[in-house]
């Protein structure tokens, strides 16, 4: 294994947005099997070659940076998921709106009547029926 250390030195390896490349290919190759298409053959190769690239490419700054865009997106995707979670967890207890003045979720407990509501993030102030 040493000419395979020697070999990847000073090259980029594996990242996050690698991984996610697998498992779309592995999920790709599933679908693949069910319904055969030439395009997702074509793509699962595409997929395959560009996974193979970033981990053999030296130029590391710029693979970093993907890889940072890419965590990015994904830490969106993964916050709005996990949000919809808390809402679904405490829908019984809690009422969940957005502020009018900067569109943050807020939370409320529920059966309290009418209440005035301070928004934590920008200050706005209004009522909300709960
Ligand atoms: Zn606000």
């Amino acid at each position: 294994m040493n000419w395979f250390k020697r070999f990847m030195m000073g090259r980029y390896g594996s990242d996050q947005l690698s991984y996610a490349i697998l498992i779309l290919g592995i999920l790709l190759v599933l679908i693949d099997s069910f319904i055969k298409t030439a395009i997702i053959t074509v793509f699962i190769f595409v997929l395959l070659l560009l996974s193979l690239f970033r981990m053999f490419s030296k130029n590391i700054p710029s693979r970093s940076r993907e890889n940072a865009v890419f965590m990015k997106i994904w830490y969106r995707i993964k916050n709005v998921f996990f949000k919809e979670k808390v809402k679904f967890q405490n829908k019984k207890t809690h009422k969940f709106f957005k502020c009018p003045g900067c569109r943050k979720t807020l939370r409320v407990p529920k059966g309290k009547g009418r209440v005035y509501v301070t928004c934590p993030k920008c200050g706005e102030r209004f009522m909300k029926k709960t």
